[in-house]
Order: structure tokens, then C-alpha cells, then sequence
């Protein structure tokens, strides 16, 4: 049996015990995975008074001395991939093969991305023709950023935004989500081995509602990035607008696919078993509506359903396990209950959960593990088809027409991403122009550029993140006017 973990808050430089404790589980066992500090105000405040003293040293260090330190993290980071992944995978359910290829690389590459492009990020200037002054901009970093994220990617959104908040300049207090601490505990280690001066990152464990509460309302604390559910980003946005503070939310979705009768069938179909149910469905991005032109609707559902049906679900240490645990108990309570719903709306599961029976290694027994489900027969306006479910639960309807399908598609409170199926290049470019979402992918899913914005729009998110995005973001300009 893996022993406990036990994790401690990182605050100024030093890993420090809380008065409070939680646990928290390996989702593939249902067994204690780490205890972790259930912290406070208190501990916030520690945090936060830490940050604010090291912010005057790290914010005038050059871009590129701080570019030093962020590419060590990213080495000693590589060099322990694997102690990592297998962390990650453990303390969040999905199968260590995806956090080797997926979670830890693309952690590394945040550091590596943000240290190598933000030093050569540039402010603007202007010479006013006939007044003599010429202006020009300086970038400033904020203050203290709270970084606070979710469990489905946890390495890898938290330094989706350490990275280009540290580069900027700012100094971080973060909260991961208390279901997944364990990989941002150990990223603290190398930090301490990186030599990052005492301060500058501190981590701090707990629940939403106490700590993360505690960071949002904190008035030391001038800029929030924020991943994870819609609800909770209400919330934020409601405790910081009163305090004036520069906010990022990054919320749930309702992705559509649109899968047009000219499609490749060969290539929609994995794409879309990806799409809709890879980290068991949990990624922002995940499709959960699948739009199929009428004229192929029972050729994709047959062919879909069979592939769906094919995927391996167990042990997320197994090389041939598609999908691992869901995360946590009461999330795959959620999950199962969206399926009832649906059920009782009318819906016809083809496969997953109430129709297959799922079987588990003795190991696993006690793990949060689902099928992978796929629901047809749905009204537009049935839960499942207009909530984030946020599991390995899809839904496939069919259409007639483009202007249908782009009307039905768009009619959502949410706007974060969309994939398009078609072999007509005219169509695949008016199909993405009329999407109301941050990002479409034709004919692929998932393909990430960070130079390249990415958010979302309606109830999905306010604001971007990228290279020049997050530049925007972590830093201020400031217009110097001078008289020549
Ligand atoms: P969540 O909102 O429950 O929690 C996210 C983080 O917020 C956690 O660290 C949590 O402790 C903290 N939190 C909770 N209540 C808080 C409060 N009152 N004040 C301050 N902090 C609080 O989300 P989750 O369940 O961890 O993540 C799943 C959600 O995240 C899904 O909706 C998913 O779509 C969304 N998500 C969005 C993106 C994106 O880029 N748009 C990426 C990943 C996940």
C-alpha cells in the first residue's frame, strides 16, 4: 500500500505545518492519498505579507535573471517527469500515460515558454508631431497575483499561470485545489532547489471557501487569475469588483462538435472519442454536444458508440487504459446523476453507465470510476444537453442545415470552445466565424499554441491568456509624456 503523503503550506521560502488538516484521496482507490493543511486566514495572511516583502527585490530584478530561474525550475522539473507523473496521475485519477505526455511536458513548457518570450515583450512609444514631446509606455508588474486552480489539470494550469506571472515580475501567492495539492507541493521543492528567493512563490493548501476566499478578499492582494467552475467564478468576481482587482476567469463550457456530412468519418471519430472523453472527460475543453448532419447520423452514432464501448477503463497505471478515476466521490456522484437526468428527460443511453457493466481489478473496486457514456434522443433544452456535466458523458443529436446548426450550437450561456467537421474549407471558415466561443478547432481538438489567445467568452470566461495575453494581464503600462 502507497503511504500518506503529507504536504505543508511553502510560505517565505519555508515548508510550514497548519493547525488544521484535511485529507485528500487517490481517486482509483478511494484510499488517503496526501493530508494537507486546511488552511485560513491566517496562513493567507502569512502568505500574502511574504509575497509582499519579496516583491520589491523580484520585480527589479532584470527579465532575464528571473527568465534564469524559471528555466532551472524547468530542467530539475524534466529530470523528475517521471516521480511527477506518476504524483499527478495518483492524487487525480487519469492514467499516468497521459500525465507523462500531457501534464508534467506541458508544465515544463510553460516555464520554458514564458522565460524565453517575456524578456522580449516591448512597450510602445510615439513622437506627437508639432508638440515637441515624444511618448513612450513602461510595463510594470502588479503586486502580489493570487493564483488560485482546479483538479483536472493541476500542474499544469497552476503554471500555466506562475509562469508568465512570475516573469512579469509580480510575486504569487497560489491555492491549488485542495483535491489535487500534491504536485504544486513538489514544485515548491524544486523552487527551494532552483534558489527562487524566499517570497516570491508561496503555496498555500485548503479549501475554496476558507483559503480561497481569504486570497480573493485579501486587500495585499491587486490581481486574481482564476480556473474552475463557472459558480465559483460568480462568486470571485463578486468578493473582487467592490476591491477594484484585476481579474482573469477561466469557467466551464458546453462544447459543441459540428460534424458535417462531407467529413473525413475516419478521422472525426477518434478525434471525437478524444475530444469527449479523454481525462474522463474532464478537460474545460471536452466536447459534450455532438452535432451530426442528418444524412450520417446513423452511420457516425454506430461507429461512435462502438468506440466509446472499445475504450479501456481501470488501473490508471495500465499503458492500455484509456480512462482512469474521476476525480473524486461526490464528482462521480454528480456525473451518474446527470445520466439519470437524462434518462428521465427522455434520453437513450447507447452506452456507458446503466447499460454496460464496468469491470475493475480487485485494486480498484473502491475507485470513482464511469464508462464512457453517450446519450441521444435529447431535447436542445434537457439538462444534459445545457449544463456542464463534466465527465465521460456526451451527447449526439442530429441536423439539417447549416444555419440550424450554427443557431442551435450558439445557444448556450457558455462560449469556450467548438470543434468543426468538414472537408469544405468555405464552409469549415464560415462555420468557425458565426461560433460564439474562444476557440474553434476544425477538423482536430486540442492542439495548443501558447503564443495564441486562448478563453472564453459568454459565462465561460472573461479576459485571455498566451504570450502577449498574459503579458497584458500580469503586467500595467504606464505613459511617460517627456517634453524634447
Ligand atoms: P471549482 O470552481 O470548484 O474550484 C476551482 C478552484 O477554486 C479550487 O482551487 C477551489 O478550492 C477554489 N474555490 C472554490 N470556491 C472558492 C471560493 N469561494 N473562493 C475562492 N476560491 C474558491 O472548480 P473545480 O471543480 O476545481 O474545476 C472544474 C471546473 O473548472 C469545471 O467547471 C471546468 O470547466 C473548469 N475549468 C475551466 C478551464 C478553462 O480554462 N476555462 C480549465 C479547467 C477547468
Amino acid at each position: 500500500m502507497a503511504s500518506v503523503l503529507k504536504l505543508q503550506n511553502f510560505i517565505n521560502g519555508e515548508f510550514v505545518d497548519c493547525d488544521e488538516e484535511m485529507e485528500s484521496v487517490d481517486p482509483s482507490t478511494g484510499a488517503v492519498n496526501a493530508t494537507l493543511p486546511d488552511s485560513g486566514q491566517k496562513e493567507v495572511d502569512a502568505a500574502v505579507a511574504a509575497a509582499v516583502a519579496a516583491y520589491p527585490a523580484w520585480s527589479s530584478l532584470p527579465c532575464e535573471k528571473r527568465a534564469q530561474y524559471m528555466l532551472k525550475v524547468a530542467d530539475l522539473l524534466e529530470s523528475q517527469l517521471e516521480e511527477f507523473a506518476e504524483a499527478e496521475s495518483r492524487d487525480q485519477g487519469k492514467p499516468v500515460w497521459l500525465t507523462r505526455v500531457m501534464d508534467i511536458p506541458r508544465a515544463v513548457l510553460n516555464f520554458r515558454h514564458f522565460a524565453n518570450t517575456t524578456p522580449h515583450m516591448l512597450g510602445t512609444s510615439k513622437v506627437l508631431p508639432g508638440s515637441s514631446t515624444v511618448n513612450y509606455t513602461v510595463r510594470e508588474p502588479i503586486g502580489v497575483a493570487g493564483l488560485i486552480s482546479p483538479w483536472n489539470l493541476p500542474l499544469y494550469l497552476l503554471t500555466f499561470k506562475l509562469a508568465p506571472a512570475l516573469m512579469s515580475g509580480n510575486t504569487v501567492v497560489a491555492k491549488p485545489s485542495e483535491l489535487t495539492s500534491v504536485t504544486a507541493y513538489m514544485l515548491c521543492k524544486l523552487f527551494v532547489e532552483a534558489g527562487v528567493p524566499a517570497g516570491v512563490l508561496n503555496m498555500v493548501l485548503g479549501r475554496g471557501p476558507t483559503a480561497g476566499s481569504a486570497l480573493t478578499l485579501h486587500p495585499d492582494v491587486p490581481l486574481l487569475s482564476f480556473t474552475g467552475s463557472t459558480v465559483t467564478g460568480a462568486r470571485i468576481a463578486t468578493s473582487a469588483a467592490p476591491l477594484f482587482k484585476k481579474l482573469s476567469l477561466e469557467m466551464g463550457g458546453k462544447n459543441a462538435a459540428i460534424v458535417y456530412e462531407d467529413c473525413d468519418l475516419d478521422a472525426t471519430v477518434p478525434q471525437l472519442i478524444k475530444s469527449a472523453f479523454i481525462n474522463q472527460g474532464q478537460v474545460c475543453l471536452c466536447t459534450s454536444r455532438i452535432f451530426v448532419h442528418e444524412s450520417i447520423y446513423q452511420e457516425f452514432l454506430t461507429r461512435f458508440v462502438s468506440a466509446a464501448r472499445s475504450q479501456k477503463v481501470g488501473d490508471p497505471s495500465s499503458k492500455e487504459v484509456f480512462l482512469g478515476a474521476l476525480n473524486s466521490a461526490p464528482h462521480l456522484a454528480k456525473v451518474r446523476g446527470c445520466v439519470g437526468k437524462a434518462l428521465a428527460e427522455g434520453g437513450v443511453v447507447r452506452c456507458g453507465e446503466t447499460v454496460d457493466e464496468l469491470v475493475l481489478p480487485e485494486a480498484n473496486a473502491k475507485g470513482f470510476f464511469m464508462a464512457p457514456t453517450v446519450i441521444t434522443d435529447m431535447a436542445d433544452t434537457a439538462a444534459c444537453m445545457t449544463e456542464e456535466i463534466f465527465g465521460p458523458v456526451t451527447c449526439v443529436t442530429s441536423f439539417s442545415g447549416e444555419s440550424e446548426v450554427l443557431r442551435r450550437a450558439n445557444n448556450t450561456r457558455f462560449g469556450l470552445c467548438a470543434a468543426v467537421f468538414t472537408a469544405d474549407l468555405s464552409r469549415a471558415h464560415r462555420t468557425a466565424q458565426a461560433l460564439q466561443v474562444g476557440t474553434v478547432w476544425t477538423n482536430c481538438w486540442l492542439v495548443r499554441d501558447l503564443d495564441l489567445p486562448f478563453g472564453g467568452v459568454k459565462e465561460s470566461g472573461v479576459g485571455r491568456e498566451g504570450t502577449h495575453e498574459s503579458w497584458d494581464f500580469y503586467t500595467q503600462q504606464k505613459t511617460i509624456c517627456m517634453k524634447i
